[in-house]
Parts: structure tokens; sequence; C-alpha cells
């Protein structure tokens, strides 16, 4: 059985890959490779807010020492995929007097313990379209879920909703949707928010979210620990609990990063 699951594991991770390798080079070029981030200190992404607070300010810290976590190959495929499907979408939206790919921006106030602004912090995000439709402005964000998660019901997350609920309280947008691509049928899942308080509720939370983060971040205190599925997926899982008992955590995770993730490739310094 063990041998089994192995195989299995191995085959998950090295199709992907290969298919990959044979795109066109045109498309894994432009597509496929890294693409440096060269942000700023302040900025935060409302994805990354939304899902855990502490491996923003995790990155954060090990970005400011000059790290980044390293892609491995096969998981290049699922930008890949979101992009050409983001692409696809915003153009026909485009197409139909809407606008795609619209980025906003929100700023934080950072106050000190006496509530008085000291620093700020950015929050950005990018919509994937805006539309009009019987003369109604309406917006919608494109996302990929699979078979069983449509059928389940469980594609549609939190924090999908807190999203785009953000995004349409910016905008001021009241009718608002996610469209799945599934590898069944396409679903669209709409919400109406007239009263605003859904929006007004992911807004408040988001913000004070980033505010939180933000101030973890510049004070070297880490948020407190989710534990989610998602989990799993990230690159800190098997050290993020040691974290918590460590009076000086920033100092801490450099030293494990140093020690533990580099050697394993998992992390390398920026060139
Ligand atoms: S392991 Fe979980 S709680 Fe810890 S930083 Fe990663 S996502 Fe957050």
């Amino acid at each position: 059985m063990e041998e089994l699951k192995k195989k299995a594991e191995t085959f998950r991770r090295s199709v992907p890959h290969k298919r990959l390798k044979e795109f066109p080079e045109i498309i894994y070029k432009d597509i496929v490779k890294d693409k440096p981030h060269k942000g700023l200190s302040n900025e935060l992404y409302v994805t990354y807010i939304i899902d855990c607070p502490r491996k923003v300010v995790l990155m954060k810290w090990l970005e400011d020492e000059g790290y980044e976590e390293v892609q491995e190959e096969y998981k290049k495929w699922y930008p890949y995929r979101g992009n050409v499907w983001d692409d696809y979408l915003s153009n026909l939206f485009e197409n139909h007097g809407g606008h795609s790919q619209v980025s906003v921006m929100v700023i934080v106030p950072v106050t000190n313990e006496k509530g008085k602004p000291e620093d700020v912090a950015l929050i950005r995000g990018r919509i994937d379209a805006i539309y009009k439709e019987n003369e109604q402005w309406k917006l919608v964000d494109f996302k990929t879920a699979n078979e069983k998660k449509l059928f389940e019901g469980t594609h549609v997350t939190d924090k999908y909703v807190a999203q785009i609920s953000f995004y349409s309280k910016i905008m001021n947008i009241e009718e608002f949707g996610l469209f799945f691509a599934t590898n069944a049928a396409p679903a669209y899942e709409k919400f109406t928010d007239e009263s605003g308080v859904l929006r007004t509720y992911a807004y408040d939370k988001i913000v004070e979210r980033a505010h939180e983060i933000y101030k973890a971040y510049k004070e070297g205190y880490l948020p407190s620990e989710k534990r989610e599925e998602s989990c799993n997926y990230c690159p800190f899982r098997e050290v993020c609990h040691r974290l918590v008992s460590s009076t000086d955590p920033r100092a801490e995770v450099i030293k494990i990063v140093k020690e533990k993730l580099e050697p394993f490739g998992k992390f390398k310094k920026k060139e």
C-alpha cells in the first residue's frame, strides 16, 4: 500500500511537469517562467491577507533578508492554468464593454498604542472583471474547482466570498459573482448585497487584518497560528508550531530557513 501511494505521488508530480516542458517555448517562457516580485515592503496582497496572516508575516521577514520560496516545477502549472483562463475570460468581458484585471489599492493607516497614525500599509488586489448589464455594474471573479467540490457544494469558500465582497465594497457594486471552470460543468454563483452588510463586514475584517499583519511584521511578533487544510501546502508547515514558543520569532524563522529549508532547496537567496 505504501509503495502504491508513493508511486501515485510520483506520477501526480511528474505528469504536469513533463507536459509543461513540452509546451511551445512562447507559452512556457512568457507564462510559466518565474517573474520576480518587486513589491514594496508595506504592500499586502488581499488573497494572502485572507489566507493566513502568519504566513504573510513570515514571508515578509524572509523577503527582507533576501530570501524567496523556490517554486517546484510542477506547481507552476497552477499559475499557468489560472493565467490562461483569466486572460481568455477577461478579453471576453473587455470585448463587451467591461473592464478586466482592474487593480485596486486601499491605504491603511497604521496607528501606535496611543491610536495615532505612524505609518501606512497598502492592500493591493486585482478584480478579474467588471461589466454592465441592464444599466447596472456587476463584478465577477474567476476560479477553478474540481468536479468533486462542485457536486459536494464546497467549491464556494468563505475566502472567495470575502475577496469578492471586499472588491465590491471598493467599487460600490451590489451584485457580484464567482465563475467557476470545473472539469465537469461551469458554474456561476451569484451574490446580491443590497444592504451592503456583507461587503462592509468583509472590508472591515480585511482592513483590520492588514493592520494587525503590518504591525506584527514591523514589531517582530507572530499572528496566531491557523490549522487548516491549506497548511498542508505551506512551506512553513513543519516549523510553524516551533515558532509559537520563540521569544524572537523573526530571528528563529531566519535561522530555520538557513539551516533546514535552504539546504533542501525550499528557499534561496535572491540573486
Ligand atoms: S503552516 Fe498554516 S498557520 Fe503556519 S504559516 Fe503556514 S498556513 Fe499559516
